[in-house]
This record gives C-alpha cells, sequence and structure tokens, in this order.
C-alpha cells in the first residue's frame, strides 16, 4: 500500500449506515452499529475507492 488511509472522525456524524463499506474491493472497511467505519490495515490496498463514496470526505487517503 502506498498511501495510507485515515478516517477523520470529526467529520463523520455516525449516524447512518455507512456507504463506503460496501464500495471497498477487498472488505477492508467494516462499521459497527452507526459508529464510524474501521479500517483493517491488513487488507486495505490503498484504491481510494471509500473516499469516493463519503459526502462527509471522513475518509481520506
Ligand atoms: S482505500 Fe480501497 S481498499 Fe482501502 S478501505 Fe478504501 S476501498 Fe477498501
Amino acid at each position: 500500500m502506498d498511501k495510507k488511509l485515515k478516517i477523520i472522525i470529526e467529520n463523520c456524524p455516525q449516524n447512518h449506515k455507512c456507504p463506503a463499506v460496501n464500495v471497498c474491493p477487498v472488505g477492508a472497511l467494516s462499521q459497527k452499529d452507526f459508529e464510524a467505519p474501521i479500517i483493517d490495515y491488513d487488507k486495505c490496498i490503498g484504491c481510494g475507492k471509500c473516499s469516493n463514496f463519503c459526502p462527509k470526505k471522513a475518509l481520506v487517503l
């Protein structure tokens, strides 16, 4: 992974189902209830697809 994905927690309202979780091609994102998504860095390949799906810009590469 050349770029590291980060979650900007304060951008995430944590009140909805994260639309980015199902977009990840390698299943690196998971979400518990409506909390901010969690990144599994062992899986993430840094593709950035998820960041395009977060309307709040809470997922950044
Ligand atoms: S950057 Fe790509 S591989 Fe990493 S969590 Fe986002 S969608 Fe998944």
